[in-house]
């Protein structure tokens, strides 16, 4: 992957750019980093409390070292999760879920032209019929990307109805891969999940369905999670994909809500472009974070 600047490395930049010995000091600045950096305050208090115990143990005096200890504790509690996406059914149907504005609709274009790579026949489902713009903008998406896509035939029509004729065309045209686009508005929240669940059981008539990816905003950290709660708790969600972490000073935010939710981040977005979107390597991403 391209050498990205990512804002949220900035944090423990400075510290490991500083004196080279351990001191007092450094243990508080990287209290701060890991705190800025939207760890939470449980994992960060995790991390330092085991940091702290290995860096003791093992008599480590330079920071630099530490470093690469603190790396290796962020690696392995990234790589507690399991990323591998399930698309050996086919059609595998993934469903995108979470709140309006936190991506969905861009996380599904670039998702079809990510797995088209893999050679892949993709088909995408306009099920967010309320929103004449969110179709318009998924079908932009589909056709940058090269993919099929099946539309409300008017503003309004019942989402399940649309995901049903998805699945049926994915199946009928022996297309790998199925991904529905769903509604977000959050004002409505009993009444989406109800939608959802409808969405959920006009498309186990048909196809299982493989994955259930809650898309989170990384901007918006901690409080982003709890508006995604009622998904987490109600949609059967069985991945994360983080976008716009390209704008964020949260990375930290990529380990807390592993641990807080208990479910595996599988994509990870890193700007507007159709390019932009990733699997979650642990490793790769340890490294971006920490240095
Ligand atoms: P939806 O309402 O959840 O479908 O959200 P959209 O897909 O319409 O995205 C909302 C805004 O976020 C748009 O302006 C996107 O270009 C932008 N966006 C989505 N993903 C990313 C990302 O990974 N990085 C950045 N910088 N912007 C993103």
């Amino acid at each position: 992957m391209a050498e990205r600047s990512w804002s949220f490395s900035k944090a423990f930049r400075n510290i490991f750019s500083g004196p080279a010995l351990i001191t007092e000091d450094t243990w508080d600045e990287l209290e701060t980093a890991l705190i800025t950096a939207d760890f939470g305050p449980d994992v960060s208090e995790a991390i330092l409390d085991n940091l702290r115990a290995e860096v003791e143990r093992h008599r480590v005096t330079e920071v630099k070292e530490m470093r690469s200890m603190l790396r290796d504790a962020v690696e392995e509690r990234l790589a507690a999760y399991d990323p591998t996406l399930r698309l050996s059914e086919r059609p595998a149907v993934i469903l995108v879920v979470g709140v309006n504005g936190v991506g969905k609709t861009t996380t599904i274009g670039k998702f079809a032209n990510y797995l088209k790579t893999f050679d892949k026949k993709i088909i995408v489902g306009a099920a967010d019929t309320f929103r004449a713009a969110a179709v318009e903008q998924l079908a932009t998406w589909a056709d940058r990307a090269g993919v099929d896509i099946v539309k409300p035939q008017q503003q309004g029509q019942d989402p399940a109805a649309v995901a049903f004729q998805t699945v049926q065309r994915a199946i009928e045209g022996s297309y790998d891969i199925a991904i529905i686009d769903t509604a977000g508005r959050l004002q409505t929240k009993g009444g989406l999940m109800d939608e959802l669940g409808k969405v959920r059981r006009v498309i186990e008539k048909q196809a299982p369905v493989a994955e259930v990816l809650l898309v989170l905003d990384a901007t918006t950290g901690q409080n982003g999670l709890a508006q995604a709660e009622a998904f987490i708790e109600h949609a059967g969600v069985t991945g994360l994909v983080l976008t716009k972490l390209d704008g964020s000073a949260k990375g930290g935010f990529v380990l807390a809500v592993q641990e807080k939710t208990g479910l595996p981040i599988k994509l990870v977005g890193q700007g507007e472009g159709i390019g932009d979107l990733t699997g979650f390597t642990p490793h790769v991403f340890a490294q971006q974070l920490v240095g």
